[in-house]
Parts: C-alpha cells; structure tokens; sequence
C-alpha cells in the first residue's frame, strides 16, 4: 500500500517509491513460482491524473522451479512491467480505486509477476528432457557439451579416451604427448 495523500486531485503530480518486499506466501501454483520470503525489487510511479492515480513501474524477482522436461532445479531473474490506473471512487468502471488516501498494489503486482511465469519453463532451450524409457536425464546435447566447462578430473580422462579412439583410428592428431 502506498500514500497518495500528497497527489490526489493534482492532476500532473507525480511520486516515484522504490522498495523490497519479501512474499508472506509463494505466488504461482506452477512447476515454476515465487517461493515464500523471496524478494521483489518494486520501483513504481504514482501520476495524478484527471480520473485517478496511474500507477506504472517494474517489478524485478526470481522464480524457481524445476525444469518441465528434465525436472532439474532452476531458478531464473525476471523483470516484470505493470501498468494500471486506480480510478477514484464512481468516476470510472476499473478493476481498481484509489481508496481512501491510499492504492494497494499488492494484487496489480501479483497477478502481472504471477502471468510473466513461463508456462513451460525449461533449465536451457534445446534440454533434451528425461529418456521416455528408462526415466533417466538424458545428456546433454553437444552445444551444451561445449559451453560447459569439464571438471579437469574428467578432463583428463576424456584425453585417454580421446587417444585411444585416435589410435584405433590410427590417426594422430590427438597424440600430442609421446
Ligand atoms: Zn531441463
């Protein structure tokens, strides 16, 4: 809930408040959602208008979740938008009125951070998902092979491995060490 107070009736006033709240209770019911006591980082913009107060700003948090295909732990930032006018009392049909000296944003900020959750959201685009057989995390396609830095424990071991495929190629461009 924010004052407005100061601004009401004075078409062309205008107050800006940043704050961080912390979530009582978990926002979204998905694979992904808002845990309870994550924070949102709300900047927003209180506008006198003629009908009301337009209350515009940001909202910046992190959702987590599993990954719909592989089930894996994510958990991504987002930035959401909002954008709505709290018209006074009887001077227009809205969903919200500015009331008494006051807006509460508490369901405008909800329902804009809850509709931005990915409806499928996936740990990286092309996650190859579980093995439809066995139930098992596939690998990992080979982009994704490449941007991964190897543990250098398996690193080494996939040099042994890599000599021993060039060997039995009898190529010799991977036996740098003799
Ligand atoms: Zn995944």
């Amino acid at each position: 809930m924010l004052p407005v107070r100061d601004i009401v009736r004075k078409p062309g006033e205008m107050r800006e408040h940043s704050f961080t709240v912390a979530l009582a209770e978990q926002w979204g019911e998905g694979i992904v959602s808002y845990e309870a006591g994550s924070k949102l980082d709300v900047d927003v913009r209180l506008e006198s208008v003629h009908e009301g107060i337009l209350v515009s700003g940001t909202v910046d948090a992190e959702y987590a979740g599993v990954c719909g295909r592989c089930l894996t732990d994510i958990a991504r930032p987002v930035e959401v938008e909002f954008q709505e006018l709290f018209a006074y009392p009887g001077e227009e049909e809205t969903d919200f009125e500015v009331q008494d000296d006051h807006v509460d944003l508490e369901t405008l900020v909800r329902d804009a951070t809850v509709l931005s959750l990915p409806f499928q959201p996936v740990c990286q685009p092309d996650c190859p998902g579980l093995d439809p057989n066995t139930g098992e995390r596939l690998t990992v396609s080979a982009g994704a092979e490449q941007a991964a830095p190897i543990d250098p424990r398996w690193s080494a071991l996939q040099q042994i491995t890599d000599q021993g495929r060039a060997a039995e190629r009898g190529a010799t461009e991977n036996t740098e060490e003799s």
